[in-house]
């Protein structure tokens, strides 16, 4: 099987690492594979690929982009692009638009969790020492245009305008589902506070919801230094702000960041007919309206969605003959007239109801005071003791695992939780922080209302779960494990034991790298009677070589604990059998519930060869597909 992902033969500029030397443009043959894009010497008579001549591996991308065609340029040269990494970009030309527009998407696919993105570029090309578009003679200059983000990685293909009054978007052709992209803010911009924060160090900023911010600096991802209107400075949350971008931010009807797949679950969720809301077009740089109803026949209603169309005078309408100014006037008109549309706008439909988690409760904060938590019930018990339910400051809901002493090397774990508590995502379970002055310790993390996954899927589920609930689950796993991987974090102890769900029904990962400090060898040791062995690969039980490859092979065995609805993985066999069994390529088998897509990514996570698995990254992609296709 071919690991290559694209193919194509290109004209790719000389990179004039001198100033001096001169430019030369020659055809060379492309291949994108999972690791790098590499480019070789080609026999134009014999159609034949010849020796390699050079690779930029994609770990190492900055920016994907156009590049705008230089003065004069021949034709062979107009679909220029740019690949930027850290030896400076690398100029390819394109046959057409086409090809250059699916090598870019691809690219900007596989490389958005990459850490250093650009987020400003230079449009035009570099040429004999100056950057054609800003006349800076230093090649290393910043770029001069700021990336629109959403015009960046939103950009799927060409999708043809579609007709007005009122426009409605086709559910027919399906665009996968972007995971939301954070817009590229800077040091200096405005942004609006999406949420009110109340202060939880004195070191915090509160922050009034709809109020505007100015960003002083940016060095915690999680936590930026902020200063509100009346000139008091401090750290906010970086989740908690959007950037001040087009005045729509400050809407609760707006849902930035929203794709048209989680836009329906809410809409589905809330059930109110005429709910609504405005979300990013999958356009870029366009807006549209989802709106849910009861209406039409079908049971439990439906979800209609419209674009926000502008007209040549640059105003904004849904139904034709209503024009107007602005998006906010438009939507308060359609509030009160259908005008065209399956109902007016009745409800607003909004994803702000509650706040996210802060990675950690206030800016630096890692040690809790334990007098400010307050323990309400007992949820259940772990390998290290006790759960608890609390409050944390009297009003934030907190899960505390009360660390029985002698299960863990407390000392260790206690340095890794500094680290831990930097990750953030909306798949993972927030660490808030840890009790270390007292025995036993506490480690105080987000509460889930609905607890954990293995017991949701065997008794949570209220009714038959449908095709589109199991694979949503199993893609909320997938996007908190490839943030991991993006942060070469592994896991080591994926299951559905190790995950929980929220009220909402999202599902969460928890418990990531905690098993390196359980002191129990029944459950260290591959051996023992604790071993997650149900969840491992071979080379795990047989050499205990953990990588996110092995994480892989436990996601695999994940999939089909959700599609078996909780069913113990080889349940017949023992630890032994399994260990002897699976290494001689035993297999779990397709759960009724899975159709052949659906098995076809488990088995590909229980390759032999790691390296043949698929990692999360694509793993991700492959998942919103499929959903796509269901929905
Ligand atoms: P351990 O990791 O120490 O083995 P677990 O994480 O499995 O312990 O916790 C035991 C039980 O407590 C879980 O099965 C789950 O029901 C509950 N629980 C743990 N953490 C949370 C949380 N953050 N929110 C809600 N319930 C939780
Ligand atoms: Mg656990």
């Amino acid at each position: 099987m071919s690991d290559n992902i694209l193919e194509e033969i290109f004209i790719k500029r000389s990179q004039q690492k001198k100033k001096t030397s001169p430019l030369n443009y020659k055809e060379r043959w492309f291949v994108l594979t999972q690791e790098k894009i590499a480019y070789y010497d080609f026999d134009p008579d014999k159609g034949k690929r010849k020796g390699l001549r050079g690779s930029v591996d994609l770990e190492k991308i900055k920016c994907v982009e156009t590049v705008q065609p230089e003065p004069n340029a021949p034709q062979e040269r107009i679909y220029a692009f740019q690949i930027v990494y850290d030896e400076g970009p690398l100029y390819i030309f394109a046959k057409s638009e086409d090809i250059r527009a699916q090598w870019i998407k691809k690219l900007k696919e596989m490389v958005r969790f990459n850490k250093d993105l650009m987020h400003k570029y230079h449009p035009c090309s570099w040429m004999d020492g100056v950057w054609l578009c800003c006349q800076q003679e230093v090649k290393q200059a910043m770029g001069c245009k700021v990336l629109d983000s959403k015009n960046a990685s939103r950009r799927r293909g060409s999708r043809k305008p579609l007709p007005p009054t009122p426009t409605e978007e086709k559910p027919g052709r399906p665009l996968p589902p972007q995971p939301p992209e954070p817009s590229a803010p800077s040091v200096g911009m405005t942004v609006i506070a999406e949420y009110s924060y109340t202060p939880m160090t004195p070191q915090d900023l509160e922050l009034r919801k709809d109020e505007e911010y100015t960003i002083l600096e940016m060095s915690d991802p999680n936590w930026w230094r902020a200063k509100d209107n009346y000139g008091n400075e401090g750290y906010i949350p970086s989740n908690y702000v959007v950037e001040a971008a087009n005045g729509i931010e400050k809407f609760d009807w707006y849902c930035k960041n929203m794709n048209r797949s989680q836009a329906e679950k809410l809409l589905k969720t809330e059930n109110k007919d005429g709910g609504f809301l405005v979300r990013d077009s999958s356009k870029a740089g366009k807006y549209t309206v989802s709106l849910f109803s009861k209406g039409g026949g079908e049971t439990g209603g439906s979800c209609r969605h419209y674009n926000i169309c502008t007209s040549p005078q640059g105003q904004f309408y849904l139904a034709e003959k209503h024009n107007f100014n602005t998006i906010p006037e438009l939507i308060n008109y359609h509030q009160h007239n259908a005008a065209g549309m399956v109902s007016r706008l009745k409800y607003i439909v909004s994803n702000r109801a509650r706040p996210p988690s802060t990675a950690g409760l206030g800016y630096g904060v890692w040690e809790i005071d334990p007098r400010y938590l307050t323990f309400i019930k007992e949820l259940g018990t772990g390998q290290f003791g006790v759960v608890k339910y609390g409050k944390w400051q009297g009003k934030h809901d907190v899960a505390i695992k009360m660390i029985k002493e002698g299960s863990m090397s407390e000392q260790d774990f206690i340095e890794e939780a500094k680290i831990m508590m930097k990750l953030r995502h909306e798949n993972l379970v927030q660490l808030y922080g840890v009790c270390t002055k007292q025995r036993p310790i506490y480690i105080v993390t987000e509460f889930l209302s609905n607890g954990c996954l293995l017991t949701y899927l065997r008794e949570g589920l209220k009714q038959h779960p449908t095709a589109v609930q199991l694979l949503e689950m199993c893609k909320d796993v997938t996007e908190g494990m490839a943030y991991l991987e993006s942060k070469q974090y592994i896991h080591r102890d994926l299951a559905a034991r190790n995950c929980l769900v929220d009220a909402n029904g999202t599902v969460k990962v928890t418990d990531f790298g905690l098993s390196r400090y359980v002191l129990d060898d029944e459950y260290t040791s591959s051996a023992g009677s604790k071993f997650p062995v149900r969840w491992s690969p071979p080379e795990v039980l047989l050499y205990c070589k953990f990588s996110s490859k092995s994480d892989i092979w436990a996601y695999g065995v994940l999939m089909w604990e959700v599609y078996t609805l909780g069913r113990l993985p080889y349940e017949r066999l023992n630890n032994t059998e399994i260990v002897d069994q699976v290494s001689r390529g035993l297999r779990l088998y397709r759960p009724q519930l899975a159709n052949e897509k659906v098995y076809n990514i488990m088995t590909s996570c229980w390759l032999d060869k790691a390296d043949e698995r698929p990692n999360f990254q694509k793993l991700t992609l492959t998942v919103q597909d499929l959903l796509y296709e269901l929905q």
